[in-house]
């Protein structure tokens, strides 16, 4: 098939925050810019299903953000201390102090175009938190880029999935990519390319749209980077019934009593309870709120792995301690909450008042489960958001080492903050580099349209389908040897068979083509995540283990790494470095005790 061919000094790939972040600022630097995005700018990706906070330090927020009743009690050294604590000390504290350092400065620049934008983002004094919808967040980046496109060129190609990077003698000096609705081929030659993809999420209930498919994290494999921490995914309490809200993240915000006043009673579809811890040391604060996912994760989880081979990721929100009155009048709070950003009554696309009614007919119950939001895994970078491969960079959620093994701060304020550096870094870089010839587009090309050319084979939709069901089975928020064993070799056997995969019927708008992108990557990243948790024999972050509950710190202070030779996993290990924190060795007996000892206590 023949390559349309696109020119520019850098190519950014993603257009969610840090993509548009990255593409701003490398334009600033003098560099022409071509932003490719799978779906729409500032509309696709993880940011646009956001619960809609973020924030920074009070002295920041006061002093960048132009926020005069932020609490000057939460420092950027506590901030920064969360961050090292809740990463169970795996993080890259080089990372975690450029988040903490650069966050506002970024922030600065983004309220800048928040101004000239006109949408509402509401500030909380004491939490130092901003409130906002995804919608108005995905405007404010679309008004950002436009701003900049009028002074310096950034050209958009919406609808645009790369699906390889293209190097010359190990360098990294362009990409591939297809537009997805004609299925036309487009060779983008860059100097450099920044990779702002966002995470994967590999099972079947997830938070976000269907984008979050681990493409940045496989292609920069290929292309010889590093990746590290891929057993580390989040998980939050997420809507299963009404169909139509699947997915939604609202469940968690109703656990928020600033949010939604009633407390809800969890349990198992049988009726049984799951506890939440009341002792006093699992209190959180409006600065440390976060840290509830966690602990839902590990109490609701256990509750929900003891019966999962009955009822799989299932339970309930309970709220028959309530009227149905009070139901009504909690729900009509949170819909005057909503209002701001949604239509009246409506959280997304989910009537509230609505939700009230079948919650009540439904014995008062919601069904739930506990659904993929974030990965903390991912391409492995330097404080400047280079990879290891020269003309490669990484930013936001596709990076690994700021969060290590749970994200308890900000997703928004590290895509911005790692879009800022890259941007500039990216564009210093171009200034020097030469536009170099890729030497492996012809054979890319072939992989790419080998499902086009078999007339029989694999589905890869049906092959996807496989994966999100090993994951789930054997990868999910509760772990043990047997199901992690079993889903390691089925998922090898499953990557091993997408050789074969068949697309037959054209290029244009075909879906089963375009899955057989997406399931190559994220086969590459469960396998990785899958390998990383069967060898972490013990309990950190989100890596939770039924089998081996303590955290061990004297062992398993390191993240596991991946990297590809011949095409074959390498795996080893990295230790963090205390560059500005001493390292915890101690070991907990589990995850509550060392989250109430080493975060909450330190928060
Ligand atoms: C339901 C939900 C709620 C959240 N709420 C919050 C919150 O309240 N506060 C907070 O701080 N964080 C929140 N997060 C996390 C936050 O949304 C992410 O951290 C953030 O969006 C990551 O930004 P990013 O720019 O790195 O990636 P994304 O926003 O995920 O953007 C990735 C971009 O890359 C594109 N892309 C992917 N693959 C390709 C490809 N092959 N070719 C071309 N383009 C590609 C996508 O289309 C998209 O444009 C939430 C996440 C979820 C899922």
């Amino acid at each position: 098939m023949q390559c349309k061919t696109i020119v520019s000094d850098i190519l950014v790939v993603g257009g969610g925050g840090a993509g548009v972040m990255s593409s701003v600022m490398a334009a600033r630097e003098g560099a022409t810019v071509a932003i490719a995005v799978k779906g729409k700018i500032g509309k696709s990706g993880n940011l646009m299903m956001l619960g809609g906070s973020f924030g920074v330090d009070g002295p920041s927020a006061r002093e960048y953000c132009n926020e005069p009743e932020a609490s000057q009690e939460y420092t950027k050294e506590a901030l920064f201390d969360k961050l090292v604590s809740s990463a169970f000390y795996i993080g890259d504290q080089k990372l975690q102090k450029h988040f903490v350092e650069e966050g506002p400065k970024a922030l600065k620049e983004f309220f800048q175009w928040v101004r000239d934008s006109g949408q509402k983002f509401l500030f909380n004094p004491k939490a130092c938190r901003w409130r906002t919808s995804g919608t108005a967040f995905g405007n404010v980046l679309k008004k950002g880029l436009r701003n900049q496109q009028k002074e310096t060129v950034i050209d958009t190609y919406e609808d645009t999935m790369i699906t390889e990077l293209l190097t010359c003698d190990g360098k990294v000096c362009g990409a591939l990519g297809m537009n997805m609705y004609t299925g036309e081929l487009i060779e983008f030659k860059a100097k450099a390319v920044i990779l702002a993809t966002g995470g994967y999420q590999p099972m079947p209930l997830k938070n976000t749209f269907s984008d979050m498919t681990g493409d940045g994290i496989a292609m920069a494999l290929r292309a010889g980077a590093e990746v590290k921490d891929m057993e580390y995914l989040l998980f939050i309490p997420t809507l299963i019934e009404p169909a139509y809200a699947k997915g939604s993240i609202l469940p968690f915000q109703m656990t928020m009593p600033n949010l939604f006043p009633l407390k809800q009673k969890a349990t198992d579809l049988d009726g049984v309870e799951l506890i939440y811890p009341q002792d006093s040391k699992y209190k959180t604060t409006a600065s440390s709120s976060k840290v509830k996912k966690l602990l839902i994760h590990y109490v609701y989880g256990e509750g929900i792995y003891k019966k999962w081979d009955k009822y799989g990721n299932r339970f309930y929100f309970d709220y028959s301690d309530y009227t149905d009155d009070e139901i009504r009048e909690a729900f009509r709070i949170i819909a005057d909450n909503m209002e701001h950003w949604y239509k009246k009554g409506m959280y997304h696309h989910i009537d509230l008042m609505d939700l009230a009614e079948r919650i009540i007919k439904n014995d008062k119950r919601l069904l739930v489960g506990l659904g993929n939001e974030y990965s903390m895994g991912g391409v492995v970078v330097d404080e400047t958001f280079a990879t290891r491969v020269p003309g490669l960079y990484a930013a936001g959620e596709v990076t690994s080492g700021v969060f290590g093994a749970f994200r308890s701060a900000d997703g928004l304020t590290e895509m911005l903050a790692h879009g800022l550096t890259a941007g500039k870094t990216a564009g210093e870089y171009v200034k020097s580099a030469a536009q170099l010839e890729p030497e492996d587009l012809d054979e890319k090309v072939a992989v790419l349209t080998a499902p086009l050319n078999r007339s029989k084979g694999i589905s890869p939709i049906e092959a996807l389908n496989k994966l999100e069901s090993i994951c789930d089975k054997g990868f999910n928020f509760f772990r043990d040897e047997e199901r992690l064993v079993k889903a390691y070799e089925e998922i090898c056997s499953l990557r091993a068979s997408l050789d074969q995969m068949a697309a037959p019927g054209g290029a244009v708008y075909n879906l089963e083509w375009m899955n057989s992108v997406i399931v190559r990557n994220l086969a590459l990243c469960a396998e990785i995540g899958i390998y990383s948790a069967m060898q972490r024999k013990e309990t950190r972050g989100c890596h939770v283990r039924s089998d081996y509950p303590q955290v061990n710190n004297k062992e398993y202070m390191f993240s596991y790494t991946a990297s590809l030779k011949d095409g074959d996993i390498n795996y080893g290990k990295s230790y963090p470095e205390a560059v500005y924190m001493p390292i915890d060795n101690n070991i907990y007996p589990n995850i509550a005790e060392c989250i109430s000892k080493t975060i909450l206590e330190v928060i």
